[in-house]
């Protein structure tokens, strides 16, 4: 029976439920009464049930999807206006005792070079991502309790924090690490990550114990409770994301929808990020093998259903996704994206992909410093920000920060400051010309005079080589 506030998988993500929500779907995807009508609830800013959203997602009229795109641009701008924070992928290792068949880390898979960071390893890795001016982390390791305990993850941890080369710091590490224990998420918690970010790969059991068939990841209860368990452990700041192209992608987005609402009812908060990422080639993986991939146009309509329908959740896209793409659904609400980054364990201090130990084909391939005045080029703030988890501003905090519109004199002046670190120490001269100009701009969009007054000293303060100011 479906239950959002079950701490049973799947009670809160319920087949049922979900075959129920694509039959009314189906049913009303020409109503276009209710379609106008959820449009109307979602303009409100109120967010829509995963049952309205996904009778959105069925809606093939043209008008219509084109009001849900407008409005989808429309809340990004509200809410996040034209920022976009810039992290980048770190993986530890490779080594994983998992069979997840569109996965190259797969246990089976022998001719991929198995590698896993050592510290001092660690210590280049982040000193190569401090030069490129990155300051957000988000770690990477495949699941093996034996090569990649819970006290290496931490330990690394430690490092990528302690490490601070020229101007250059890291001051958030999210995590992207195997479901575990609640005691596990503790031990997290304290060594000061950000976000906790696993993806479900697929809501649908059936298909994901044939997806997972081996090792501890093929329990779906056990993958599907891992945030409970992160948040029992203290963790507030969660990241849901589905792999589209294993399953239907109708069923996941019901069921991320329902997860996020489960988290939401029994937690008092909803997930802190979605990711989208799509399937792509990698050594011993042919995405073709899965016939659920999604086109272009389909991916953009999901995500900006996902910005009308939980409008105070962050959106993150990575470089599996071409530059043509990302700059299609940056509008359309992403608010988190990638940049230059290597998948391979290693990869940055190598500056190759020779290495055979990449976890798939980035689609992305340019430098931070590119990726930054791209970013200006179409009309955005490339932010740097870390504030919110350092400022205590994590889980109900920060979405009382996002609802009560507090973000422009919040995030927008620290967007600034961040990128102005970045114009000092990394940037190009033409990047550097088009952000000074930008700051100068964006100054004034600072509603709050105490705080844009401040902001100009900082600014100046930077200038003179201080560093790391935040509100
Ligand atoms: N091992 C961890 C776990 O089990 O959740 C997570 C780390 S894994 C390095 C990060 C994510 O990459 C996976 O959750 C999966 O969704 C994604 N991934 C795996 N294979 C992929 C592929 N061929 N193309 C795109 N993404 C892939």
């Amino acid at each position: 029976m479906y239950n959002p506030k079950s701490l049973k998988a799947e009670e809160f993500i319920d087949h049922q439920e979900i075959l129920d929500t694509l039959e009314y779907a189906d049913k009303n995807k020409d109503n276009f009464e209710l379609i106008d009508s959820l449009l109307e609830k979602a303009a409100k800013l109120k967010g829509l049930t995963h049952r309205e959203a996904s009778v959105l997602l069925a809606c093939e009229d043209e008008s219509r999807i084109k009001k849900m795109y407008d409005l989808a641009e429309q809340i990004k701008k509200d809410f996040y206006g034209n920022r976009i924070v810039m992290f980048a992928p770190l993986y530890l290792s490779n080594y994983c005792v998992n069979g997840c068949v569109y996965c190259p880390y797969h246990l089976k898979n022998k001719h991929i070079c198995r590698k896993k960071l050592t510290q001092e390893e660690i210590k280049n890795e982040v000193i190569a991502l401090q030069d490129m001016g990155h300051k957000r982390l988000a770690i990477e390791a495949g699941e093996d309790p034996v090569n990649n305990p819970i006290e290496y993850i931490i330990e690394s941890i430690k490092t990528i924090y302690s490490i601070k080369h020229k101007n250059g710091a890291i001051r958030r590490v999210n995590v992207n690490i195997a479901a575990t224990t609640v005691e596990n998420y503790r031990k997290l918690k304290e060594a000061e990550i950000g976000t906790y970010i696993l993806f479900q790969e697929t809501y649908h059991k059936e298909s994901y114990e044939k997806l997972h068939p081996t090792g501890p990841k093929h329990n779906y209860a056990y993958h599907t409770e891992a945030m409970d368990r992160a948040m029992e452990g203290g963790i507030d700041d969660v990241g849901l994301g589905v792999l589209f192209g294993l399953e239907l992608y109708r069923y996941e987005f019901a069921g991320l929808l329902m997860h996020a609402e489960h988290l939401e009812a029994v937690h008092g908060v909803g997930p802190h990020t979605i990711s989208v990422p799509r399937i792509k080639r990698a050594d011993d993986i042919d995405p073709d093998v899965f016939d659920n991939g999604i086109d272009d146009e389909t991916f953009a309509k999901i995500c900006a259903l996902i910005r009308i329908c939980v409008p105070y959740t962050g959106m993150i896209i990575s470089t599996r996704e071409s530059k043509e793409v990302r700059e299609k659904v940056i509008r359309l609400g992403v608010s988190q994206i990638s940049g230059a980054s290597r998948t391979s364990v290693g990869g940055y201090a190598e500056g190759g992909e020779e290495e055979n130990s990449q976890q798939f084909d980035v689609s992305d391939q340019r430098t931070l410093d590119e990726v930054v005045s791209w970013l200006m080029d179409i009309g955005y703030i490339p932010s740097f920000c870390t504030a919110c988890y350092r400022e205590g501003r994590t889980g109900d905090r920060f979405m009382t920060l996002c609802k009560n519109r507090q973000i422009q004199n919040c995030c927008h002046p620290n967007a600034l400051m961040t990128l102005k670190e970045f114009l000092m120490d990394y940037a190009s001269d033409r990047t550097k010309q088009i952000g000074e100009k930008l700051i100068l701009q964006e100054l004034d969009n600072i509603p709050n005079e105490k705080v844009r007054q401040l902001c100009k000293e900082h600014l100046v303060d930077i200038e003179h080589n201080k560093r790391d100011f935040r509100f």
